[in-house]
């Protein structure tokens, strides 16, 4: 594995120093930032080509002079896998593109991922010194996208070095974003890294989730080929705990194993008529939509297209459903959410695309029944109106219902999105592991080393449903963490 520079060594470079002078910080701090070009609302309401465009090359440039090369970049603090995000902003700003992509490949496996669907603005951006002199932060997501599509449509895609074999089997469960980060960073120290997956395609929540309008597959495709180069292999179609046992894998060989099963359980209301025809888990529909090609013609998988489509919830998987309802051609497509758009989780810009795509938005409303049809269909749902009270535990206000105020809307389709639980059968097919209240793995913070000895555990399994990069960064640890240990275990 390649000893990647330190940041302080690589601002120091004589190129470097020249960029940095090139131009005062006054002016750097003048610049705008830039706006990405995005498809017209009315026109990719119908189809599901990707909304955000990305950057040109000119808009990228001027971008990364935004980017004050701070001697504390406090950016990085806010990055989970700690991109050197100056040094590759800074290859961008002198015109190597492809440099800019290997900088940002040293430490993440996904970066035409994160670039789309990271939330910047809470994380690595928020923290950009910009902030603090009341600016427009530097667009280190846009710019992150720019670097690793360049690269990619360049066709000059570079596989980071791996070390020699050491001849010493590693297991992952799982293919999402922490199992390939945690897959990528051990077959870069030169571990045999096999991943079993339980579903036939390679990616988890990024393949059967996240629409092609946000992430397109064939994105995703081209990172887990990079993975594929660097000797990654994959096993589909292989459920841990029931196609194979812990046993097996020990009788294999391995000697690590990483658990990255994901929180892919979705949650329900138990509310009366949750079982009609027509009401299902965003987790089912969006499947179907995204992994099984549902909706088009040719597709053996169907799905049911809702005319009057309520979504219930207000997170990104809410968002992703009523925007794939809108574009399966519903005229009605509403999102139902118990408390006010302030304490929504969904990403802002996903909220801005949504209601610009035509979707309505019913906050402070709870459904409390489904009522069906003759025949068992969905036919209207009832909506307790809410108002917000006092604080709760997570900080946000509660929403408490409005007494008597209950409406009846019509409803051909419902989408449950209110949450989801971690897979239960890891955590009962591995006899020993521990497991906290919620389902999830019990794992050390630093280490993410679980109650057995050779199971590390980390993503949502551990977190419940969080976000790609936190699964990633919990990838990383681990694989840092098995590494010291195996070679631990050597000497
Ligand atoms: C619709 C949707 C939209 C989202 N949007 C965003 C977003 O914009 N930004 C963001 O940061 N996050 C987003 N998230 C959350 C993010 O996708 C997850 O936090 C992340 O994917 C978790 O990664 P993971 O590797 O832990 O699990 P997953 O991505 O869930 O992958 C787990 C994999 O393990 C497999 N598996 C499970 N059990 C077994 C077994 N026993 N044997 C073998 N394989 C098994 C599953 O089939 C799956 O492929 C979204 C989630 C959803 C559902
Ligand atoms: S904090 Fe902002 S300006 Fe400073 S190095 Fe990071 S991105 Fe550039």
């Amino acid at each position: 594995m390649e000893t990647i520079p330190t940041v302080a060594e690589r601002r120091a470079e004589s190129w470097r120093e020249e960029l940095r002078q090139g131009m005062k910080a006054k002016e750097r701090t003048a610049i705008h930032r830039v706006e990405m070009n995005e498809l017209d609302p009315d026109y990719r309401s119908h189809n599901n080509e990707e909304v955000n465009q990305g950057l040109t090359e000119e808009q990228a440039l001027r971008e990364a002079q935004r980017c004050l090369d701070c001697v504390t970049p406090t950016c990085m603090e806010g990055c989970p896998v700690s991109i050197q995000i100056p040094s590759f902003i800074k290859n961008i700003e002198r015109g190597n593109f492809l440099e800019a992509a290997r900088v940002l490949k040293e430490t993440s496996a996904l970066p035409a991922v994160c670039g789309r669907v990271c939330p910047q603005e809470k994380q690595c951006e928020s923290r950009c010194v910009h902030v603090k002199m009341k600016k427009a932060p530097v667009a280190i997501g846009y710019l992150e996208r720019f670097a690793a599509d360049y690269e990619r449509e360049s066709g000059q895609i570079a596989v980071p070095e791996c070390a020699p074999s050491k001849g010493i089997k590693i297991a992952v469960v799982g293919s999402g974003p922490a199992g390939l980060s945690f897959a990528g960073d051990m077959a870069k120290r030169g571990y045999d890294v096999t991943v079993f997956e339980a579903l036939h395609e390679i990616g988890g929540v990024l393949k059967y989730g996240i629409p092609e309008f946000r992430l397109p597959n064939r994105i995703v495709e081209v990172e887990i080929d990079g993975l594929r180069k660097m000797g990654v292999q994959f096993i589909t179609n292989c459920i841990v705990g029931k196609t194979i046992s812990y046993d097996d894998l020990h009788a294999d060989g391995f000697r690590g194993i990483f658990v990255a099963s994901g929180a892919g359980l979705p949650n329900f209301m138990n509310i009366p008529g949750e079982n009609l025809i027509g009401v299902m888990s965003s987790n089912e529909y969006l499947t179907r939509v995204n992994l099984m090609h549902a909706a088009s013609t040719d597709a053996d998988t169907p799905v049911f297209k809702g005319k009057h489509v309520a979504v219930i919830g207000g997170g990104n998987t809410a968002m992703d459903s009523v925007r794939t309802a809108r574009r399966l051609g519903a005229a009605r497509a509403m999102i139902v959410y118990r408390r006010s758009e302030e304490e929504m989780p969904a990403r802002i810009e996903e909220v801005k695309h949504a209601k610009e795509e035509g979707v309505e938005f019913l906050t402070l409303h709870n459904p409390i029944e489904y009522l069906g049809d003759e025949n068992g269909r969905v036919k209207h749902m009832r909506l307790q109106r809410m108002e917000l009270g006092e604080p709760d535990a997570s900080g946000r206000r509660r929403p408490v219902p409005v007494e008597g105020a209950v409406e009846t809307i019509d409803v051909d389709e419902v989408i449950v999105s209110v949450g989801v639980s971690p897979n239960p059968l890891i955590p009962q097919a591995f006899a020993g592991l521990e497991i906290s209240k919620r389902g999830t793995i019990i794992v050390g913070e630093a280490d993410m080393r679980s109650s057995l000895a050779d199971v590390y555990a980390g993503g949502d399994i551990v977190r419940g449903g969080a976000t790609v990069i936190l699964a990633m960064g919990d990838g990383r640890r681990a694989a840092a963490a098995m590494d010291e240990a195996l070679q631990e275990h050597k000497s």
